[in-house]
């Protein structure tokens, strides 16, 4: 399959592991948008949020937003941070296999652009 973070995944092109188990991977964001700005990707192909399932990924989901909070806290952003999930190119994805967004050690403002 041509997907990049399918190709993270398998050690197939080289990424800044933060952590990895048999669900999940998070990895420093090629081009960061802050301080600290990573991603947690299940090691599952899910390409958008849409098609994420209720009924097969929701401790999957569990997951991936536990281990953005364990991450984010032991990478200095206790006193706060941003997670986020772009979902199509109208919500502003650009690769299609879900990715948590967390970004941090900045203040953050409302409305993101
Ligand atoms: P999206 O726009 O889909 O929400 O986010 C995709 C993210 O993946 C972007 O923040 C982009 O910088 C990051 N990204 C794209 N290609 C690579 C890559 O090869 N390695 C890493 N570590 N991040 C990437
Ligand atoms: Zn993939």
């Amino acid at each position: 399959m041509d997907c990049l973070f399918c190709k993270i995944i398998a050690g197939e092109i080289p990424a800044r592991i933060i952590y990895e188990d048999d669900q999940v991977l998070a990895f420093h964001d090629i081009a960061p948008q802050a301080p600290v700005h990573f991603l947690v990707i299940p090691k599952k192909h899910i390409a958008t949020l849409h098609d994420l399932s209720e009924t097969e990924d929701k401790a999957l989901a569990g997951h991936i937003l536990f281990t953005a909070q364990r991450l984010a806290r032991e990478l200095g952003c206790e006193e706060g941070f941003r997670v986020v999930m772009n979902c199509n190119e109208m919500g502003g994805q650009t690769v299609y296999h879900i990715h948590l967004h967390v970004l941090g050690q900045r203040p953050m403002h409302w409305p993101p652009g």
